[in-house]
């Protein structure tokens, strides 16, 4: 529990490249437009999906994955649709699954600017680097390493059954996944934003207008999307996760993130990419994640209006219809809404129904 608690500090998501093919799809969604949507099964750890908005006369990419050889690979692909410059990259939260690529565009592209939250901007270089210093240190993710292996080792659970197929391949990617960013990211320099906002900030390229919008609080306090109005396009960032969301406690706001995803259903995209999972052609998914906050917010600040402590609230607060929606018969996505959802959510509103001053 605490090697999970330390890795949703600094991911919520990641990717293995070598001996591998390459574990994205490059999914056209507009003219010009194109989302490299990752392969990797949801796990306890993942890789975050990129997109590269290709203009006159350069490209946009928003995210840029977990490690530098995942972006690498997928700067290759873009490099096999158009040899236009990147000059704007775009992180739409702090974690590491959409940021640690950041350099591999630099190095690449030296006047590329990077645009981020103005919260970002403040996250990475305090917040953020205390947490990668603890998901690097032994009991982070070298620990989590270690769990993973002797798992697959022994092919069981920690309740002495034996793993289904769906865990031993979710596992083994987790394991690819975390192995990749102990290999590669310690020695990366972080990019910090060179360009922030706090509300709105909009690109204009040839016929193109690329609006940049802050909604509100979700996953982080420092969530942007992207909107492409005239193709009808947003780019959602981990305010959209699928098959579940991950949330963070205390970085995420489940108590704001109905509220929030509300804005960003009002934009009427016809096409949302999300953080992590496949495109969307509708607004269902976004619905039934804004249900869920919704509930966990009255829930919880019920339990907070009767004077319930946080564990008197864990167990008050009563999410079974969702987690049977979210999760279906999968054991693996039982694990993820367990720990990233029913755990964290409930704290995080917990603590930010609690609040009484700067929260
Ligand atoms: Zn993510």
């Amino acid at each position: 529990m605490r090697i999970l608690c330390l890795l949703i500090l600094i991911l919520l998501a990641p990717v293995f490249t070598l001996a591998q093919s390459e574990q994205f799809e490059m999914v056209k969604v507009a003219e010009d437009v194109y989302a490299a949507i990752r392969k990797e099964p949801p796990g306890l750890t993942v890789n975050g999906n990129s997109v590269f908005i290709i203009n006159d006369r350069d490209v946009i990419v928003v995210d840029t994955t977990l490690t530098p050889g995942t972006a690498k690979e997928e700067l290759a692909a873009l490099r096999r649709l158009t040899n236009k410059p990147v000059t704007y990259v775009i992180n739409t939260h702090w974690h590491d699954d959409h940021i640690m690529g950041n350099q591999v565009y630099r190095d690449a592209f030296p006047h590329a600017e990077f645009i981020a939250h103005v919260k970002t901007r403040e996250y990475l270089p305090t917040t953020g680097l205390a947490n990668r210093k603890q998901a690097m240190a032994p009991d982070g993710y070298p620990a989590f390493i270690n769990f993973l292996r002797s798992l697959l080792e022994r092919n069981k659970k920690q309740s002495g059954e034996p793993l289904s197929a769906e865990e031993r391949s979710t596992y083994a990617s987790d394991l690819e996944i975390a192995e990749s960013y102990m290999a590669e990211n310690p020695g990366v320099e972080i990019v910090l934003p060179t360009i922030t906002l706090d509300d709105r900030l909009t690109l204009y390229r040839g016929e193109r207008t690329i609006d940049i919008r802050y909604l509100g609080r979700g996953h982080t306090s420092g969530d942007i999307v992207v909107y492409l109005q005239k193709e009808g396009v947003v780019i959602t960032g981990d305010l959209v996760i699928l098959p579940v969301p991950y949330v963070g406690d205390p970085q995420s706001h489940p108590g704001d993130w109905s509220a929030t995803l509300q804005r960003l259903i009002a934009l009427h995209a016809s096409v949302i990419i999300p953080g992590h999972g496949p495109v969307l052609r509708d607004d269902s998914y976004l619905q039934l994640m804004s249900r869920l906050f919704a509930s966990i917010r009255e829930q919880v600040e019920a339990a907070v209006r009767r004077g319930e402590t946080l564990e008197q609230t864990r167990k008050s607060v009563k999410l079974d219809e969702f987690r049977k929606t979210f999760v279906g018969e999968s054991p693996v996505r039982r694990a993820i809404f367990a720990n990233y959802v029913i755990g964290p959510a409930v704290a995080a509103a917990f603590h930010d129904a609690s609040c009484k001053a700067d929260c």
